[in-house]
């Protein structure tokens, strides 16, 4: 054996144990895979959930997201078990902030939720279509309203902008009741002041959206859906219910 092949044997020893090692990796793989959740709502599974246990099952779920801890999922496994319907437990008004990723909020897969984004989470006839479509038709129980911590469309309303544009009027002119609805002066660098209407325009759209809809009226008499409000605060992630 010459000297060159001498120092080629420690390192030849490397190559075959990284490459003796490779089996062991692709095994810890699959089982990562098997333990992720490919399963997805059901017809049973949406009728066996009352309005309170999906209402539970969210605010779990936001315990995940604060903690780093969703739920490993099979997405492509999810996707192809959705593709032929979808039985989601309940529809989520949110806002459109970036910072609020609502299906990561609460921890929930495909096939799990309706969501319903516009800018201030108000509601219109179009956003009221979508709800009676979410818990008449397709039997969800829960209709939650989530605003959060320094809402820009709320802000904006409060300091009553004007870009030009009558569809931004339009927008923050639904927001102009929850800032009536506030006591104290009407300043949107008054962080309380400002929280307060965010957190009334969550109860206002609440209001509005049962007094709009019968619907959903008739559904929350029967028990069979809940309302709920809830606030989203951008420092740590977490859901607060509102009253
Ligand atoms: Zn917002």
């Amino acid at each position: 054996m010459n000297k060159t092949l001498l120092a080629a044997v420690p390192l030849l020893a490397i190559i075959l144990l990284a490459a003796c090692n490779q089996p062991a990796q692709e095994t810890s793989e699959q089982e990562q895979s098997e333990e992720m959740t490919s399963t997805v709502m059901t017809a049973t599974d949406q009728g066996a959930m009352t309005p309170q246990a999906v209402l539970d099952d969210l605010m779990a779920g936001n315990q995940r997201y604060m903690q780093n801890d969703l739920t490993a999922r099979d997405l492509p496994a999810q996707v192809a078990a959705t593709t032929d319907g979808q039985y989601p437990k309940a529809i989520i008004l949110s806002c459109v902030d970036s910072r609020v990723p609502v299906e990561m909020v609460f921890d929930q897969g495909v096939g799990d939720v309706f969501v319903a984004r516009v800018a201030g989470n108000i509601e219109d006839e179009d956003l009221l279509g979508s709800i009676e479509y979410a818990v008449g038709v397709a039997g969800s129980k829960l209709v939650m309203v989530l605003g959060h911590e320094s809402c820009g469309a709320v802000k904006s309303a409060v300091d009553q902008l004007d870009v030009g544009s009558e569809n931004v009027d339009h927008l923050l002119a639904q927001i102009e009741p929850a800032i009536e609805k506030t006591e104290g002066e009407r300043d949107a660098a008054n962080k309380e002041y400002l929280t307060g209407v965010i957190k009334n325009n969550v109860e206002l759209t609440i209001e509005d959206i049962r007094s709009r809809s019968a619907i959903v009226r008739q559904l929350e008499e029967e028990g069979k859906i809940m309302l709920a409000g809830g606030y989203y605060n951008l420092h740590d992630g977490s859901v607060t219910l509102l009253d």
